[in-house]
């Protein structure tokens, strides 16, 4: 697929405390990136699906660009076997600098499930259905700690102040009159982090259902309108009617549809919207800068 003047390449910056995971890096992925403001620093991940053009082209101009603050800090490069030499080779023959760490996870036959893992979230991936090996991915935000209860609190005669702060923290403290307080006494159950699925480039498929089984979005190929479903199947893509059924298989809350065919103007976005809603109404198409709040559950 090409960038066009009116469409950029499929990418998904995910925009947490702070951080940014990046989710491919087609040709001008930087400029988008600049574009939308999210800046460069905080940029810890890119996940790369597969070593087509329009998901790797990007990175030399993205990790040039990330060379141009001060100290950076570290970056994770997640992708299919060959990634590591894909950069480094440019790396050696443009000579570019880079002034930060630079990690390369890849994935092979026995790779654990998680590949990626820090404070905040976790990565999951999968290979899914396509021409090359093509990975999905999943990010999932940490479980939360429980609600801490004032009323418990109070009744219990805990005095507000750092007792409370270590009770939510999971410790248990003992009170002036002797009495041991746990943690669960006022700390309810852990809550749910929230969950993204990032899969493009895949013919339908039970990684891909897996990947994105619950998540609250769901960024899928739907690079076709259903009439042109033969094209789908051979050039291993979905239609958005497919990326919908999955969704909506999936129990996933929202569905974004991306990977739009060039083939498709603007004034076809509204067909490729209505056949997706046929099939799940939480699936939309894709808009390039959107942002896609993520709420919690309750
Ligand atoms: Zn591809
Ligand atoms: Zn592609």
């Amino acid at each position: 697929m090409m960038p066009m003047p009116h469409r950029f390449l499929t990418s998904l910056a995910v925009h947490h405390r702070g951080q940014i995971y990046l989710f491919d890096a087609g040709e001008g992925c930087q400029i988008t990136l600049k574009k939308a403001k999210l800046g460069i620093k905080p940029l810890r991940v890119v996940a790369v699906s597969h070593l087509h053009g329009d998901h790797c082209l990007g990175l030399p101009g993205l990790l040039m660009m990330r060379a141009q603050v001060p100290d950076p800090g570290p970056l994770t490069i997640l992708g299919p076997p060959g990634i590591e030499r894909f950069v480094s080779d440019l790396h050696e023959l443009l000579r570019f600098f880079i002034n930060y760490s630079l990690s390369f996870v890849e994935w092979h036959e026995e790779s654990p499930e998680i590949p990626y893992e820090d404070e905040l979230v976790r990565i999951r991936w999968g290979p899914v259905r396509h021409t090359a090996l093509c990975l999905g991915y999943r990010l999932e935000e940490h479980p939360r700690p429980g609600r801490f209860s004032r009323e418990s609190a109070e009744a219990l005669g805990i005095p507000s102040g750092p007792l409370r702060g270590k009770l939510q923290a999971g410790e248990s403290v003992k009170l002036e009159d002797g009495i041991t307080v746990s943690p669960h006494q006022v700390v309810g159950p852990t809550r749910a982090g929230r969950h993204i699925c990032y899969a493009v480039d895949t013919r339908p498929d039970d990684i891909v259902r897996r990947l994105c089984q619950d998540v609250d979005v769901a960024f899928l190929d739907g690079m076709f309108l259903p009439e042109h479903s033969a094209e789908a199947e051979e050039k291993f893509h979905m239609t958005v009617e497919e990326a919908a059924c999955i969704a909506s298989v999936a129990g996933v809350r929202r569905a974004v549809l991306v990977h739009i065919s060039p083939r498709y103007g603007e004034e076809d976005l509204e067909k490729l919207a209505v056949a997706a809603s046929r099939r799940f109404e939480k699936a939309e198409i894709g808009r390039d800068l959107r942002r896609y709040p993520v709420p919690y559950r309750e």
